[in-house]
């Protein structure tokens, strides 16, 4: 018998979250692997506050809650999170996994976060001291380390979709369902009158943390494609030096080279 509490509401959630040590439970699809835990669990399925999907301007404000499958029945969801969301795992995962909880896991290989990393997206925080919002870049502190209080919940996530229209997503897994990524590769870009607007490119499974360098993307932003075609191989060499994959597995030289082509595809592809 698993012990918890099943708040209806943010406030009632985040009271008890105050008042003892709990686990927050979404989906449990991480959880459910996870043995070694002892205490309550704190279920969040009915904390109507975190399962909202929502348009604010130019921001889409996703609950912590929701779950892929209801990513993928909305219209609000883009299209980048939605093919992602397509390639984890199996509908009954799907069913039950939910954003917050590919976040708060920490771990560089979870899907929907790294669309949120290239997106720049940000995290709602909550207790019952008050709310900030912080970008998920400084919401990973290392491997499996997170910048969440004892008493926080992940609530909402804000996705800005002023630049998610033309995108590229690539998972290398070891097959084409089920498979946990052995690299993925997320990258945005716009281009209008020849001139590059926007540049975004973040890699997951690589390092402890998933991988986002808005300042080597910079190298991109406001030059024509021509000019970025002159600076192309000093933005992979620039590349090259960032990505260190951990070991694992798959080799680390293997993966960098893959990162290397996936970025390298990424240009071509427009123009670059
Ligand atoms: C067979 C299988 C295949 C999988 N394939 C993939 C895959 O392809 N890609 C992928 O990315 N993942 C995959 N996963 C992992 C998992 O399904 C996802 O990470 C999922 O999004 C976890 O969400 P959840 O709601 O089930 O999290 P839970 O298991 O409920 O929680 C995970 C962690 O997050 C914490 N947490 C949850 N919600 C909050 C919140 N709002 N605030 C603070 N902390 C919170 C929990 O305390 C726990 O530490 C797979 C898992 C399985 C079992």
């Amino acid at each position: 018998m698993v012990n918890g509490y099943t708040p209806t509401s943010l406030a009632e959630a985040l009271a008890i979250r105050a008042r003892e040590i709990v686990t927050p439970y979404a989906g449990g699809t991480d959880l459910m692997i996870d043995e070694r835990r002892e205490g309550s669990y704190l279920f969040l399925h009915r904390v109507q506050e975190m399962k909202g999907i929502r348009r604010e301007g130019e921001l889409l404000c996703l609950g912590a809650a929701c779950t892929y499958t209801a990513l993928m029945e909305s219209a609000l969801t883009p299209a980048l999170l939605k093919e992602a969301i397509a390639l984890i795992a199996a509908p009954a995962i799907r069913n039950e996994g939910t954003i917050g909880g590919n976040i708060a896991n920490g771990s560089p290989k979870a899907d929907s976060a790294l669309i949120f990393f290239v997106a720049d997206a940000s995290l709602r925080l909550a207790s019952v001291r008050g709310e900030r919002v912080m970008p998920i870049r400084d919401f990973y502190l290392g491997r499996k380390q997170l910048a969440l209080m004892p008493d926080e919940l992940i609530v909402e996530v804000l996705l800005p979709m002023t630049w998610m229209e033309h995108y590229c997503y690539e998972k290398v897994g070891a097959r084409k369902a089920l498979a946990i990524s052995r690299v993925a590769f997320a990258g945005l870009m716009t281009i209008r009158d020849g001139v590059i607007q926007h540049a975004a490119t973040a890699f997951g499974s690589v390092s402890d943390v998933i991988i986002r360098k808005p300042e080597l993307d910079a190298m991109l932003i406001g030059k024509t494609v021509a000019q970025a075609k002159a600076v192309r191989d000093a933005y992979l060499e620039a590349y090259r030096e960032v990505i260190v994959p951990i070991r694992g597995r798959v080799s680390a030289e293997y993966r960098k080279q893959v990162c290397v082509n996936l970025l390298t595809e990424f240009l071509s592809q427009h123009g670059i």
